[in-house]
């Protein structure tokens, strides 16, 4: 008999997973459902730097494995048609610790930036540190999983899922990747939009990156760059503040004189789907008398392209598990 699984979500944590669940599970029917696909994505719009920063040691152990991921597609021939490459740059931070923090250990290659460097940051930040990473962008990115997936026999239908009583019985498990959506679904109230605000500029003579601690970031990509940022907690307000696009490329132009003369692009929102920590479980979920077995993947909040590949497979397990070991769940 063929499993049918149902994916919730075209975000990169919906396809990711859906591709993850397609290695695992060689024979499974994998559906994606979603009601918004890949421009129109928090995802696709993403700034994409492969920085995981965070401390909790099993998170990190799943971005491990997205590290391992994405720097091998760097190494390889689709590193062009995913978005996928190396890149290099300055992290700036403040903090009494001169430790590099903990998740620098999945960089590759960090080390204490050179002295004539320090007048790039000390007025605002007392560490620095170079290093190489992973960019990942979400425009090529998303269209080539979708492209894998479709490949491996994957089915994708547009539809907005209320509840997960539409789903039970017509799959034997579901994966909810809604991102901002998956809170409803699964009847969470800790999950909440962190607003942010980018501007697309072009500025072809920068080729590094320079992120911080704080909201100010600078990634090039391969047509062009993106200036962060904002950080509201509790916002829904998707339209664009042209204010706050001022100021960002007024205070980036502080932190990296070089950017002066950048043209600009445009402007973009997308709401973080955050959480106190991004939840990767599974559950039985009661839908009008049926029972059905549900993984969850969501709440990535920051760091969802960069914790997208490792939960994905810390998913597929959990898939693979309940669907063999029936008395799990
Ligand atoms: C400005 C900004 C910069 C960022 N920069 C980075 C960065 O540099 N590095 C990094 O790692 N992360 C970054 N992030 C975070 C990252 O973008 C997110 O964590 C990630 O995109 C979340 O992916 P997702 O698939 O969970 O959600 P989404 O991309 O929002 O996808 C959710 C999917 O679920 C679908 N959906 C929702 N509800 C329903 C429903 N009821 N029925 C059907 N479908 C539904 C949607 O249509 C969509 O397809 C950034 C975020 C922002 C806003």
């Amino acid at each position: 008999m063929v499993l049918r699984i149902g994916v919730i979500g075209a975000g990169v944590v919906g396809l990711s997973s859906a591709l993850a669940v397609q290695k695992r599970l060689a024979h499974a029917q994998v559906d994606i459902m979603a009601d918004r696909f890949t421009t129109y994505t928090t995802s696709n719009g993403a700034g994409g730097l492969f920085m995981p920063r965070l401390q909790d040691p099993d998170v990190l152990d799943m971005a491990k494995d997205s590290a391992d991921f994405f720097y091998s597609l760097a190494r390889s021939a689709d590193s062009g048609p995913s978005g996928v490459s190396f890149i290099n740059g300055f992290y700036l931070y403040n903090g009494d610790d001169e430790q590099f923090p903990v998740w620098t250990k999945l960089m590759i290659s960090v080390r204490e930036l050179p002295e004539e460097f320090r007048t790039m940051y000390e007025k605002h930040y007392k560490h620095g540190c170079m290093m190489t990473t992973a960019i990942i962008e979400g425009s090529k990115y998303l269209p080539w999983l979708t492209d894998r997936f479709i490949a491996n026999g994957g089915r994708i239908t547009e539809k907005t899922v209320e509840s997960f009583d539409e789903l039970a019985g017509d799959y034997d498990l579901v994966l909810n990747c809604a991102g901002l959506g998956a809170g409803k679904l699964a009847n969470d109230p800790t999950v909440h939009p962190v607003r942010g605000q980018v501007m697309h500029v072009s500025a072809p003579w920068l080729t590094y990156f320079v992120n911080s601690d704080d909201t100010h970031y600078f990634f090039p990509h391969s047509e062009d760059a993106v200036i962060g940022g904002v950080r509201q907690p509790g916002s829904y307000d998707l339209a664009p503040d042209p204010q706050e696009s001022r100021r960002m490329l007024r205070e980036m132009e502080e932190r990296l004189p070089p950017l002066k003369g950048a043209k600009i692009l445009s402007d973009w929102v997308g709401l973080r789907p955050s959480r106190d920590r991004v939840r990767v479980e599974a559950e039985t979920v009661n839908c009008r008398g049926k029972q059905l077995k549900v993984v969850h993947n969501y709440g990535h909040g920051a760091f969802g392209i960069s914790l997208s590949w490792g939960t994905a497979v810390r998913t597929a397990n959990l898939v693979h598990q309940a669907l063999t070991a029936r008395s799990k769940l």
